[in-house]
């Protein structure tokens, strides 16, 4: 019998501001901007988070972890992956591979691709080669283009563990 396997998607959006560093990745960045948001808005892990619920039909980060709520605040976006992530084990599944995009206009990504690669793995403790980043820019176009806002887009596949 094959290996059960259940692809997931997660997508996030954040408003910049002025002023660094940047949470991205579970990492901050040296910039000259940084994201809004009721949580340390980790566009990035957000996104992962996200992916992991769908595959796993588990819900979403809002459910688990609402805006609305007081100890969210502030939240460290590293520990909801790993609360998500803890979840997702105990339904019985390993990660496969996780593949992911940020779109932002600046910073560039590539210099802190390997930082955020290796914190993301640190996070869900697994090898560093299951996980992949690229960065794209908006192409002066659009909010992305602007600087107004960044994005992430998480694919991951699971695998019956
Ligand atoms: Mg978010």
């Amino acid at each position: 019998m094959p290996p059960q396997l259940r692809i997931g998607l997660g997508h996030d959006t954040h408003r910049t501001a002025p002023g660094g560093p940047l949470r991205l990745g579970g990492i901050d960045i040296a910039a000259d901007l940084h994201l809004l948001g009721h949580s340390d808005a980790d566009v990035l892990l957000h996104a992962i988070t996200d992916s992991l619920l769908g595959a796993a039909n588990l819900g979403d980060i809002g459910e688990l972890f609402p805006d609305t709520a007081a100890e969210n605040l502030g939240r460290d976006s590293a520990e909801m992956l790993n609360t998500a992530w803890q979840r997702v084990q105990s339904a019985g599944w390993e990660i496969v591979n996780i593949d992911c995009v940020v779109l932002a206009e600046r910073p560039k990504l590539l210099p802190h691709r390997l930082a955020i690669c290796q914190r993301i793995t640190d996070i869900l403790n697994i090898d560093p080669q299951r996980v992949g980043l690229k960065g794209k820019t908006g192409e002066r176009s659009g909010e992305i283009g602007r600087g107004e806002i960044i994005q992430a887009i998480a694919n991951c596949l699971l695998q019956q563990a």
